[in-house]
C-alpha cells in the first residue's frame, strides 16, 4: 500500500461478500487490494447459524429458484473446501399426522432441487427414530418427525481461508485498516483514503475500480463519496444463545419451521456446544456490536424450552451473540419477509456497492460483482475462475484429525505446539484451545488483538464467554511475547477483551 502503483480493484469491508470478491478478482489476475477496518469478519460474517444450506423457509414463502441456487452453491463449497463443510442432520419434529405429512413433502421438495448431490434424501422418523437420533429432544406431544440433512460450517474459519486464498492468488489483504474517504478521479477511478487503526498511519490509494462490501455499514460508506444517497439497506438483528452440550447430546439439530410469531428456531450441535437462534429484530442503530434485547432472550429461552427434553434457564447460557443481517429493502414491515437476495449498485462516483444475500451465496455473489467490475475495467475477458477453485488448506481427508480444520496446515500446526515450550499446555479446563495455537494464529493468520484469538482464530469467546476471560490474560502475554508489546499493551488489551465479553454474557 506504501508503495503507491494503481490497484486494479479495491475492495472495501472483508466479512463474506468482500473476501469472496478479493478472491474472484484476484483469481482472475486483476491487481487486488482488500481492507478490512476490524478484523475478517468482525461484523455479521461471524456471527451467522453457520448453516451452508438452501434454506427451508424460503421454500415455504416460493423463492425456488433462490433455494436452487444456494443449494448449487452448498455444493460447490463442499467441493472446494471440504475440510470446512460437515454435513449434519436436522430433524424437525410433528405433532400428529397432518404436520408429518406437510413437513415431509415439504422436505420431499428440498430433496428434488438438490437432488444428485451426493447428500442423504429426507425421512420420515417414528417416535422412537426421533429419540434414537437424538435425546435431548422433548417428545412429551411428539409423535415423530421428519428428517433432512444440510451442510454446517465455521464462519470465521472460512473468512480466514478466503483472505489466506486472495493471498495465494496473487492479492493484498490488511486487516485493521479503515476506508474513511472516497473521491472520484479522472478519467476513471477512485482515490481512496484510508487509516490504520494500530498505528494511526494515513494512507492514499488509487484504484480503477472500488467496491463497497461492508454489509449494514455500506450505506454510510456510500456516503463517504460526498453524495447523499437514498439508504438500500435495512438492518435486521438475530441473536444465538450457546449452551454446553449437555441440552443436545445426540448428533442431529432439531429445526423448528414455524414457532409462535411464525419465525425459525434451530438447536444446533455445534462443536461441543449447543447454537440456538435466531431472531429477525428490525433495528435502526448500526454497531459493530449490537446487543440482545430481553425480548429475543426470553423469546429463545421459552421456545428451546418446548422442544428441549431439559428445558435451559438464563443461567445454563454460557454465551449471547449478535448479527446484523444487511437485507435490501426500504419498507417499513416486518424484516422477516425482506429478500435475501443480494442488489448491486452504482453511485455516480463509480463506487460499486454489493449488499444482501448470505453466507452460503458469497461465491455467486462475488462472481457477479467482479464481472461488473471487469466490464468497467474493459477486461470482460477476465472470466470467473472460482466454481472450481479450491480453498486454502483444501484436504479432503481429514477425518477426525485434532487440527483437521486447518486443513493443509495441520502438520504445520502440530510442528509449531511441538517446537514452542508449554505450546501443548490447554488455556482453559472447558474449551480444547492449547497455547501453540496462539502463536500461530499471530504468525499465520494476521491476528493482531487478544479479540481477534478469542473470537475468531479460536471461537473461545462464543463458545463460553467467562472462559474466554479467564484465557485473556494468558493469550494477551503469548501473543505480547511474539508481538514484541509492553506490559501496557497486555493491560489494555484484557480490558478491553473483558469488557466485550462481558456483552456476550447472560446477567441475571
Ligand atoms: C443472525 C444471522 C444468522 C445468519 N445465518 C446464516 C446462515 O446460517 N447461513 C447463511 O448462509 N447466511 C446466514 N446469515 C447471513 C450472513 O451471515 C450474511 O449475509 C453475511 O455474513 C454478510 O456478509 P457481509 O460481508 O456482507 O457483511 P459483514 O460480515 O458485516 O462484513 C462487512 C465488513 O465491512 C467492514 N467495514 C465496515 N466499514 C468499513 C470501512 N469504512 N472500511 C473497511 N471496512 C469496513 C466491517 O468491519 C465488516 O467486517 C445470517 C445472518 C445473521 C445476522
Amino acid at each position: 500500500m506504501r508503495d503507491g502503483g494503481v490497484w486494479d480493484v479495491m475492495i472495501i469491508g472483508g466479512g463474506a461478500t468482500g473476501l469472496g470478491a478479493a478472491v474472484d478478482a484476484a483469481s482472475r489476475g486483476l491487481r487486488t487490494l482488500l481492507l478490512e477496518r476490524d478484523d475478517f469478519a468482525k461484523g455479521t460474517s461471524s456471527r451467522s447459524t453457520k448453516l451452508v444450506h438452501g434454506g427451508i423457509r424460503y421454500l415455504k414463502q416460493g423463492r425456488v429458484k433462490m433455494v436452487m441456487k444456494a443449494l448449487e452453491e452448498r455444493d460447490l463449497l463442499r467441493m472446494n473446501a471440504p475440510h470446512l463443510v460437515a454435513l449434519r442432520e436436522f430433524i424437525v419434529p410433528c405433532r400428529n399426522m397432518a404436520e408429518m405429512a406437510f413437513y415431509g413433502s415439504g422436505l420431499k421438495v428440498y430433496n428434488i432441487l438438490a437432488s444428485g448431490r451426493g447428500i442423504p434424501p429426507s425421512r420420515i422418523l417414528r417416535r422412537n427414530d426421533v429419540i434414537s437420533a437424538q435425546e435431548g429432544i422433548n417428545d412429551a406431544s411428539m409423535m415423530g418427525g421428519v428428517s433432512y440433512v444440510d451442510g454446517q460450517f465455521d464462519d470465521a474459519r472460512l473468512a480466514l481461508v478466503l483472505a489466506q486464498t486472495c493471498v495465494r492468488e496473487g492479492g493484498t489483504v490488511v486487516n485493521h485498516c479503515g476506508v474513511t474517504h472516497l473521491s472520484a478521479t479522472s478519467p476513471s477511478g477512485m482515490n481512496v483514503r484510508a487509516r490504520d487503526t494500530e498505528s494511526g498511519e494515513e494512507f492514499s490509494i488509487n484504484a480503477r475500480c472500488v467496491v463497497n462490501a461492508t454489509g449494514v455499514f455500506a450505506d454510510a460508506v456510500r456516503t463517504m463519496d460526498g453524495s447523499n444517497n437514498k439508504s438500500l439497506i435495512r438492518a435486521s438483528q438475530g441473536i444465538h444463545l450457546v449452551l454446553p452440550s449437555a441440552f443436545l447430546p445426540g448428533d442431529a439439530a432439531i429445526m423448528v419451521p414455524r414457532t409462535d410469531d411464525g419465525r425459525v428456531l434451530f438447536c444446533i450441535p455445534w462443536k461441543g456446544h449447543v447454537l440456538l437462534g435466531t431472531t429477525d429484530t428490525p433495528v435502526e442503530r448500526i454497531e459493530s456490536e449490537p446487543k440482545a434485547l430481553e425480548d429475543e432472550i426470553s423469546f429463545l429461552i421459552g421456545h428451546a424450552g418446548r422442544y428441549l427434553r431439559r428445558a435451559p434457564t438464563r443461567a445454563d447460557v454460557l454465551s449471547v451473540f449478535v448479527g446484523l443481517r444487511p437485507l435490501i429493502g426500504s419498507s417499513d414491515g416486518p424484516t422477516k419477509s425482506l429478500s435475501r437476495e443480494h442488489v448491486i449498485h452504482e453511485s455516480a462516483s463509480g463506487l460499486i456497492t454489493i449488499a444482501g444475500g448470505k453466507w452460503t451465496t458469497y461465491r455467486h455473489m462475488a462472481e457477479k460483482v467482479v464481472d461488473r467490475v471487469c466490464k468497467r475495467l474493459g477486461a470482460s475477458d477476465k472470466k470467473c475462475v472460482t466454481r472450481n477453485l479450491p480453498l486454502y488448506g483444501h484436504m479432503t481427508d481429514q477425518g477426525t484429525l485434532r487440527f483437521g480444520e486447518y486443513g493443509t496446515d495441520h502438520h504445520a500446526i502440530v510442528n509449531t505446539i511441538d517446537d514452542e515450550p508449554n505450546g501443548s499446555d490447554r488455556l482453559h479446563p472447558d474449551l480444547p484451545y492449547v497455547a501453540g495455537q496462539v502463536t500461530w494464529a499471530v504468525e499465520n493468520e494476521m491476528a493482531r488483538t487478544v479479540e481477534d484469538v478469542l473470537a475468531r482464530r479460536t471461537r473461545a469467546l462464543f463458545f463460553n464467554a467467562q472462559a474466554s476471560k479467564d484465557m485473556a490474560p494468558r493469550v494477551a502475554q503469548l501473543m505480547a511475547d511474539h508481538l514484541n508489546q509492553t506490559a501496557d499493551w497486555i493491560d489494555r488489551e484484557v480490558a478491553s477483551f473483558n469488557t466485550l465479553a462481558s456483552q456476550y454474557q447472560l446477567h441475571a
